[in-house]
């Protein structure tokens, strides 16, 4: 429509308004119920169209098209910017009730390791400041304290809608606090309304604040704030708080003066049963005996978050190529984990599952959606993310990370690896992000 307008402008201006004006205006930037957007390249532009040209266009086109049309024209600044991965990145950590819907009591399966944990945390979201405050969560990686603390704000959410809940990772409060200082405007408020006007903090991995000085100050200010107002401060880590190295006494000494529980590695039966529990959240329909149950809670004894990625990977297999699941499958679709495992012990390598546990727990998503195939960016970014970190730890083909996401292409994962590195250039979050991510990697990486 555009072209056939532009020959009558042509004809109906002079050579030089035509060359200046419109023949620039090379192709529509959007149309949408019947208004074409269309770009010049600046202010001045833009306004002489628009006061002198508009009505003549608007009549050509009425003229020539068989729908109602209007033309509208704008400066190139004007254009949205595309989102960037800052924009997306900040949807992910600060999403409004950030908290994990699934991570309730009710999910969680109680047993030995976990008895007295699970008890006081519950006695502890039942009277919020009265019972235990701090209420300070130990325990190794992936053995549930992420859920126990989210299920204390979940649990509180339910009972007392008014009450205001944040859940923040440490990292993201050092993000936070490093930001606040970064812009010398007064951000100060904005830091405040969302720390401190809050009844209870749920503060994810402390250990992370190891080392973060002025952050560590900064929390330290704001524990004894919400300690004197009675605020319910829930906090985890991985080792108990005697034992934190590089966080500063009077931080340590306060969360001893509260209650420590600590969380074990669950006992064989006790992780079957939280295997049975999980296959009802992926698939109620699948069948797993009992004996291949017990397999996985072998093979996988140390870390709940693993021995659950393998059951979903297990399920999804016999899913996607519809068979039932026997011993034989087992060996088909964990077949890599159960020999990276092997070889893991001798050589600490190849632990491709655990970048992407790492991975997921950072974006407080789900293995099950790490590796499937939701499009959401609250996926995708994560999933490329993972993609691009194993490519970088261990160089393996682009067709062999593919596999490890839900089978894709070697096309995707490469495209997925390019993005990440050129984003990182421009994008100080991701590249904080990633840097933390790694940190979190190398240490989980250490331990096994
Ligand atoms: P951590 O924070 O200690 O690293 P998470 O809380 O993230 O561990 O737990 C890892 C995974 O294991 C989560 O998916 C969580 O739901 C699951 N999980 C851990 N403990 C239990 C439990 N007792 N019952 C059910 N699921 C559990
Ligand atoms: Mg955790």
């Amino acid at each position: 429509l555009w072209q056939t307008i532009l020959k009558d402008l042509e004809r109906l201006y002079n050579e030089e308004t035509y060359n200046e004006l419109f023949s620039p205006v090379t192709s529509t930037f959007k149309e949408q119920n019947g208004l074409i957007t269309m770009v010049v390249e600046n202010d001045f532009l833009k306004n002489r169209i628009n006061k002198l040209y508009i009505g003549k266009i608007n009549e050509l086109a009425t003229k020539y098209s068989k729908t109602p049309v209007r033309f509208k024209f704008i400066s190139q600044s004007e254009v949205e910017p595309e989102p960037t991965l800052t924009d997306r990145k900040l949807t992910i950590d600060y999403r409004q009730g950030n908290l994990n819907s699934t991570y309730t009591f009710d999910s969680f399966v109680v047993g030995k390791s976990n008895m007295f944990a699970f008890r006081m945390a519950m006695k502890v979201a039942d009277q919020p400041g009265a019972v235990a405050n701090p209420f300070y969560i130990f325990g190794d990686v992936g053995l549930g304290k992420t859920h126990l603390m989210q299920a204390i704000g979940n649990y509180i959410l339910d009972t007392n809608v008014e009450k205001r809940i944040l859940y923040v990772k440490a990292d993201n409060f050092i993000e936070d606090f490093v930001s606040l200082l970064s812009r010398n405007n007064n951000k100060t408020e904005e830091f405040n309304a969302k720390y401190k006007d809050i009844d209870v903090i749920l503060v994810d991995d402390i250990q992370i604040m190891a080392n973060a000085t002025k952050t560590q100050m900064e929390f330290f200010k704001l524990f004894d704030y919400l300690y004197l107002n009675s605020k319910q401060i829930v906090i985890t880590s991985d080792k108990p708080a005697s034992q934190l190295t590089n966080i500063m006494p009077r931080l340590t000494t306060r969360f001893e003066a509260g209650l420590s529980v600590d969380i074990q590695v669950p006992d064989l039966e006790h992780r079957v049963n939280i295997l049975k529990r999980k296959i009802a959240t992926i698939d109620a329909n699948a069948e797993v005996s009992d004996s291949i149950l017990e397999f996985i809670a072998t093979q996988f004894a140390a870390n709940i978050r693993e021995m659950e990625g393998a059951l979903i990977r297990l399920i999804s297999y016999a899913q996607t190529f519809n068979l039932d699941i026997t011993m034989e499958l087992v060996n088909d679709a964990l077949g890599a984990l159960l020999k990276t495992r092997k070889k893991s012990d001798a050589l600490s390598d190849n632990n491709y599952d655990k970048i992407q546990s790492v991975v997921s727990d950072y974006f407080q998503i789900s293995l099950q959606d790490l590796i499937g195939k939701k499009r959401h960016t609250k996926f995708t970014i994560p999933r490329h993310i993972a993609m691009y970190l194993i490519k970088l730890k261990y160089n393996i083909p682009y067709k062999t990370i593919g596999q490890l996401f839900s089978d894709r292409d070697h096309s995707t994962v490469l495209a997925a690896c390019e993005r990440i590195e050129k984003d990182i250039q421009l994008d100080s979050n991701l590249k904080f992000a990633l840097d933390s991510i790694i940190k979190k990697i190398d240490s989980t990486l250490s331990k096994s």
